[in-house]
């Protein structure tokens, strides 16, 4: 499954709870990204540039690193992906990848917020996790990169009838219990 949602929706929180209520792996480009810069890995340095000015990493980059990801055994029993697709191209990389392991997408969920709310929550965390990207300048920029582009991802898997949205405002254990009850009714693709 994917969960989709603009920054500080909830979309880490929530898909490390699904991972371990459902037992499949939660996968997050941004914490694998996070990984490499703190390794200095070249793949780190590369995608630091882009990070600490909130710009999306180029597909090409990405792209890469999610195949890879995907190739590992832990995901046999089935993946969330968190923080990808974020953009069209992404979403085309992603069904071949798919296509060629014979996979197939059971859940899109997104999980949806308005813009105030995010920035007052984004702001707050900065004081905690003091990520380089959490400051005022930076996280408009990576709304409005959200809008821009990840909302078509979502229309996109809106016109194949596999999405599902799940409103992100409330209390953590509140929206995972609307995330559970989400994931359990969604419509599968190709039925169930
Ligand atoms: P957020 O959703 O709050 O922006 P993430 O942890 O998901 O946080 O991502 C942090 C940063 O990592 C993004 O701003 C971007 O630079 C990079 N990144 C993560 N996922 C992707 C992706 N799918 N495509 C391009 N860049 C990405």
């Amino acid at each position: 499954m994917l969960i989709i949602g603009p920054p500080g929706s909830g979309k880490g929180t929530q898909a490390e709870r699904i991972s371990e209520r459902l037992g499949v792996v939660a996968i997050s480009t941004g914490d694998i990204f996070r990984a490499q810069v703190k390794g200095g890995t070249p793949l780190g340095l590369e995608a630091r540039k882009y990070m600490d000015a909130g710009d999306f990493v180029p597909d090409s980059v990405t792209n890469e690193m999610v195949r890879s990801r995907l190739s590992e055994d832990d995901v046999e029993n089935g993946f969330l992906l968190d923080g990808y697709p974020r953009t069209a191209g992404q979403v085309d990389y992603l069904d071949e990848v798919l296509a060629q392991g014979g996979q197939q997408l059971d859940v899109v969920l997104q999980l949806t917020a308005d813009d105030d709310e995010l920035v007052t929550r984004l702001l707050g965390r900065a004081k905690d996790t003091g990520r380089s990207d959490d400051n005022e300048a930076v996280i408009r920029h990576r709304l409005d990169l959200y809008h821009e582009q990840t909302e078509a991802v979502v229309a996109k898997y809106a016109e194949r009838g596999t999405l599902t949205r799940v409103d992100g405002i409330g209390g953590i254990d509140e929206v995972t219990d609307r995330v559970l009850v989400a994931i359990d009714t969604a419509p599968v693709a190709g039925g169930r």
